[in-house]
């Protein structure tokens, strides 16, 4: 396969004593589409976590497009990040959380560009031009200048998207992004993946406990179990064909 965007090298992670994460080894290629499912507490949110910087591994590498996360070469060897690394890496890295993180003080034009201009240190009107693009993406073109309070769950969630699209990562992580939505409000936000996995470049990584959606858009279903990938494989593998036990009576919960 072609060089992995992201690459797992034997990650642990400990909390205290307790290890919630035992080894994790993980390839995904440019434009890959993964589905992270198995019970909660498995590991699954902290994965992902890792990769938007946000939890530091007890132990192993990670890796984004060839360059590690937590560590930078100097004089030949690895040592711990510093600030500018670790932001320079996670630039490639966009997230969309359960909640919705807005800035509740800001239109949802401003809460897109904020970075672009901030972090990045875009000219405004670039960062505009591109904000209003992803928000009409995701259907909100008609509301640049409501502020959250104004949207509906659903939207707030699209808005989330945008702001994550406009930075252009290679990577982009969705933690059980329909989760703390109302059941009707559910569909909206997943067509609005779907679309943007069809454009097709970015790699994906989702947790999610839908799994009609995830035999739609994954190319590969990982099954995390008390921390260890403990099956991997198409949809059809995992969740039609699935191998152990636990897993299918994990997956039983949602027939
Ligand atoms: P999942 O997303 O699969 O539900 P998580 O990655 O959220 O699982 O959590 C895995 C385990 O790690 C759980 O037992 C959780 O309680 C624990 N955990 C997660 N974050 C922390 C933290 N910041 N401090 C202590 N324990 C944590």
């Amino acid at each position: 396969m072609a060089d992995p965007i992201v690459r797992y090298k034997d990650v642990h992670k400990s909390f205290g004593e307790v290890e919630v994460l035992k080894g994790i080894d993980l390839d995904i290629a440019p434009a890959e589409k993964i589905a992270l499912i198995g019970p909660s507490g498995s590991g699954k949110t902290t994965i992902i976590r890792m990769l938007m910087t946000l939890e530091e591994p007890t132990s192993g590498v990670i890796e984004v497009d060839g360059r590690p996360l937590w560590h930078m070469e100097k004089e030949g060897e690895l040592v711990p990040a510093n600030e500018k690394h670790l932001r320079e890496v996670r630039g490639d890295i966009g997230m969309v959380f359960q909640h919705f993180n807005l800035f509740p003080h800001m239109s949802i034009l401003d809460n897109c560009m904020v970075a672009p201009v901030h972090v990045k240190g875009e000219p405004k009107d670039e960062a505009r031009q591109r904000s209003i693009e992803m928000l009409e993406k995701v259907g909100l073109g008609d509301k640049l200048d409501n502020y959250p309070s104004q949207l509906s769950g659903g939207q707030k969630q699209r808005v989330a998207m945008a702001r994550a699209l406009v930075m252009r990562p290679k990577v982009m992580l969705f933690d059980e992004v329909t989760s703390a939505l109302d059941p009707e409000l559910v569909g909206e936000v997943l067509e609005v993946i779907r679309d943007i996995a069809k454009e097709g470049e970015m790699a994906m990584i989702l947790v999610t406990h839908e799994m009609e959606f995830a035999r739609d858009i994954a190319d590969r279903v990982l099954f995390l179990d008390e921390g260890t990938i403990a099956e991997e494989g198409s949809p059809e593998e995992v969740l039609e064909n699935s191998k152990s036990e636990r897993l299918q009576s994990f997956l039983s919960r949602f027939r």
